[in-house]
């Protein structure tokens, strides 16, 4: 068996994480490291290993996931004054945690371009 994720750590409850939300699909829990006032990470509860996999996912999967990103981030209060979503993949993508994840940003001002 490969070693789990932290990810797949916090879904078994191994590691403790401050739950927002949570349904039969997805988990989302605040980011430990924020980097924004509101710092949250959506999940699927099944395993992908990052954006790159969306790509030979089925529809529904993907579907339902983008749908329940935007449902988290209205849930937090975010919609009105705006948010940002992203999606790190990879090494040049700094992705650090090989289990597909949406970082839901909002609370303040973002910048462009990104670091
Ligand atoms: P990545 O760089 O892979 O896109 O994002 C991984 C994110 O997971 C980082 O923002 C990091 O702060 C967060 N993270 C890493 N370990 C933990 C943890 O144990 N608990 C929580 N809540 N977040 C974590």
């Amino acid at each position: 068996m490969p070693e789990k994720t932290i990810f797949e750590k916090i879904l078994d409850g191994e590691i403790p994480s401050e739950s927002v939300f949570e349904d039969e699909n997805v988990y989302a829990f605040r980011d430990v490291n924020p980097q924004a006032p509101v710092h949250v990470l959506v999940i699927p509860k099944s395993k992908l290993t990052g954006f790159a996999d969306l790509a030979t996912a089925d529809l529904v999967t993907v579907g339902r996931f983008m749908q329940e990103v935007a449902r988290v981030a209205g849930k937090l209060g975010l919609e009105e004054e705006g948010y940002r979503i992203v999606f790190n993949q990879g090494k040049n993508g700094q992705q650090t945690v090989a289990y597909l994840h949406a970082h839901i940003l909002g609370g303040r001002r973002m910048s462009w371009p990104p670091g």
